[in-house]
């Protein structure tokens, strides 16, 4: 199974952000769909399916013992990855809890024989994917508000009509 951990934005700021996606940034790659927004907190990959039950477990306990803090981010930062050819938003800067949590999720998918994912992290809304250059400069600066009161083990799934992500579990965050 495929599986990532994510923040998932409120329907209103997906709503938003897709709309100003949609008017300031020309069409330099495909847009993502509305109901794929969202912000990878860490990467796992493949887990074998029989791992899934101790990983919730594990998310559980960590969750409990730790009970990591509510999330605010300002998006105001548009950013292009040339690698993976996506143009994104994300926050200036972000909170020592939430480097930490994307870090403890990280480890907890390895424990369970995830590969961990790629390099630093840097939390992003991935808005346009296929871009072989970087967006120009927006008229109208990106500027949103985001709260996360919980994050998201997710399944993705690729179809034939792209991919899709399944919520598979919901923990509380504060
Ligand atoms: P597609 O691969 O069909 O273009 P996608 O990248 O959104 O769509 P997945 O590849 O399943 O779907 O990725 C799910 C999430 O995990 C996305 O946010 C993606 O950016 C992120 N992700 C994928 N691979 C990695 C990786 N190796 N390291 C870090 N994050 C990753
Ligand atoms: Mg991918």
């Amino acid at each position: 199974m495929r599986l990532f951990f994510g923040l998932q934005p409120d329907s209103e700021s997906a709503l938003a952000i897709a709309a100003w996606r949609d008017r300031q940034l020309p069409l330099i790659g495909r847009p993502v769909p509305e109901a794929n927004l969202h912000i990878t907190l860490a990467f796992l990959g493949d887990v074998s399916a029989h791992r899934l039950e101790r990983l919730d477990q594990a998310v559980g306990q960590f969750v409990a013992q730790k009970r990591p803090p509510g999330e605010v981010l300002t998006l105001n930062q548009l950013g292009y990855w040339p690698r993976p050819g996506i143009c994104w938003l994300g926050p200036q800067a972000w909170s020592d809890s939430l480097a930490g949590l994307a870090r403890s999720l990280s480890r907890l998918g390895t424990a369970q024989g995830s590969k961990g994912d790629r390099g630093k992290y840097r939390p992003h809304i991935t808005l346009l994917r296929g871009c072989d250059s970087p967006p120009p400069a927006a008229a109208s600066e990106p500027l949103f508000k985001l709260s996360f009161d919980h994050f998201n083990l997710y399944q993705s799934h690729q179809g034939r009509t792209g991919v899709t992500y399944q919520v598979l579990e919901s923990w509380p965050l504060g």
